[in-house]
């Protein structure tokens, strides 16, 4: 499956703003298929966990409040080159470097509440995806 999958999350931010339904058109107009999808809220340690690689910087404690403090929609895309592909999507991290007509441009609130989550490896792609969903919760897998 490696190079066709990536794990998205729809962050508390934008999920709390209702954009749940406009990104899911901009990834579906995109060319992703979705092969597993939930709404769900990570507990504190679970967002620690999905952190840990940030655990040294500055703001970790703040993002692991932000991305515990309400419901996310987690997801599975398919595509080939899916993860370099929804990267251009989704645009820079820190929306005022994200390009125009990409989902960080258009719905994120700051840097740390840039709306989405997208894996950047096919390596991380593949672990992500495992820490949300069981096998038999994914297409790709069935
Ligand atoms: P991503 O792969 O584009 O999501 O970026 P990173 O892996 O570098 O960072 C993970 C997440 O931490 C980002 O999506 C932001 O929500 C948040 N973040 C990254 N850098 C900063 C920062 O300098 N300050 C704050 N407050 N949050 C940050």
């Amino acid at each position: 499956m490696a190079g066709k999958i990536t794990l998205t999350m729809i962050k508390p931010g934008a999920f709390r703003k209702g954009n749940t339904g406009p990104i899911l058109s901009m990834i579906n107009e995109a060319g992703f298929r979705i092969s597993a999808m939930k709404l769900t809220r990570l507990s504190t340690r679970q967002a620690e966990k999905f952190y840990a690689i940030h655990r040294s910087k500055p703001f970790y404690e703040s993002l692991v409040d932000f991305m515990s403090s309400g419901p996310i929609v987690a997801a599975i895309l398919e595509k080939e080159n899916a993860v370099d592909d929804y990267r251009k999507l989704i645009g820079e991290t820190n929306p005022e470097n994200a390009e125009e007509g990409t989902i960080r441009k258009l719905y994120a609130e700051s840097l740390q509440m840039n709306a989405v989550h997208g894996s950047d490896s096919d390596e991380n792609a593949l672990i992500e995806s495992d820490f949300f969903f069981a096998k038999n919760e994914r297409t790709d897998c069935m």
